[in-house]
């Protein structure tokens, strides 16, 4: 058994965590309300980097069902550890090439499929499967260049490229917001990720019409994002406090 199962996690901060994803999980459903949509409209992902496998654990007990991890590594370091409680993992940081055999090992759906390569040699990999991988496409909507993702331009054609690949479904769309205090602005990424996904979902090409997911909004940001149609947030310090 892994060490992180035989260690005890400290109940006072299994409790706080548990807390934490409640009053996350109401702030999520009050937004979807205030955005006129219904209140389980938007799904909670834990943004998990950094965290052991304890407070992971205790956020998957007390209702969590999808973690989000940036690196394969800790995907893999992790996984063992969260083997035996009900859960999907998402990969939401950048995916190297070799690092592709272990993120089909321990990822449910990789979000943050760029280029085509990328997504080539994911398909390849992935067909030899019973079903096929879940992907969706990151976008850079901010314009920062620090930010990954396909450039807006380029995301319709990149969508349906990989949606037509055999061995990868594609669920929707991610994207970071743009880091700033102008709401409107933030909003403007959200609102642009937004019509790529009405865009490619209405467009009739193989593979589109399931792309229906919007993952967009993190502690800081997340009611724009809802107010925009997020179907997924993806927090992090919210639940588990800052990361140290
Ligand atoms: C860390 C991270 C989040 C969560 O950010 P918080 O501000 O801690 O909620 C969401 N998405 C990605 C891609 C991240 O790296």
């Amino acid at each position: 058994m892994p060490e992180s199962l035989t260690e005890a996690f400290d109940p006072a901060r299994a409790r706080a965590i548990g807390q934490a994803l409640r009053v996350t999980q109401e702030r999520v459903a009050a937004a979807c309300v205030a955005a006129g949509r219904p209140e389980d409209a938007t799904a909670v992902l834990l943004a998990t980097k950094t965290q052991p496998a304890g407070a992971v654990r205790a956020a998957i007990k007390a209702g969590g069902s999808l973690i989000g991890e940036n690196r394969v590594q800790e995907l893999v370091a992790k996984g063992p550890a969260l083997a035996d409680l009900p859960h999907q993992a998402h990969l939401i940081g950048p995916l190297q090439s070799n690092k592709i055999p272990a993120a089909l090992r321990w990822a449910d759906c990789i979000q943050t499929v760029a280029d085509l390569s990328l997504a080539q040699k994911l398909s390849a990999r992935a067909e030899a499967r019973p079903a096929p991988l879940e992907v969706m496409v990151q976008v850079n909507t901010s314009g920062e260049d620090t930010k990954s993702g396909t450039q807006p331009a380029a995301a319709f054609d990149l969508a349906a490229q990989v949606a037509g690949l055999p061995g990868l479904r594609l669920t929707g769309f991610m994207t970071i917001g743009l880091f700033s205090p102008d709401a409107a602005a933030v909003a403007k990424g959200f609102a642009a990720l937004r019509a790529i996904r009405d865009q490619v979902v209405g467009s009739g090409e193989p593979g589109t019409a399931g792309a229906t997911h919007l993952s967009m909004g993190m502690s800081g940001d997340l009611e724009i994002a809802i107010a925009e149609g997020a179907t997924m947030v993806r927090v992090g310090t919210a639940v588990f406090g800052p990361r140290v």
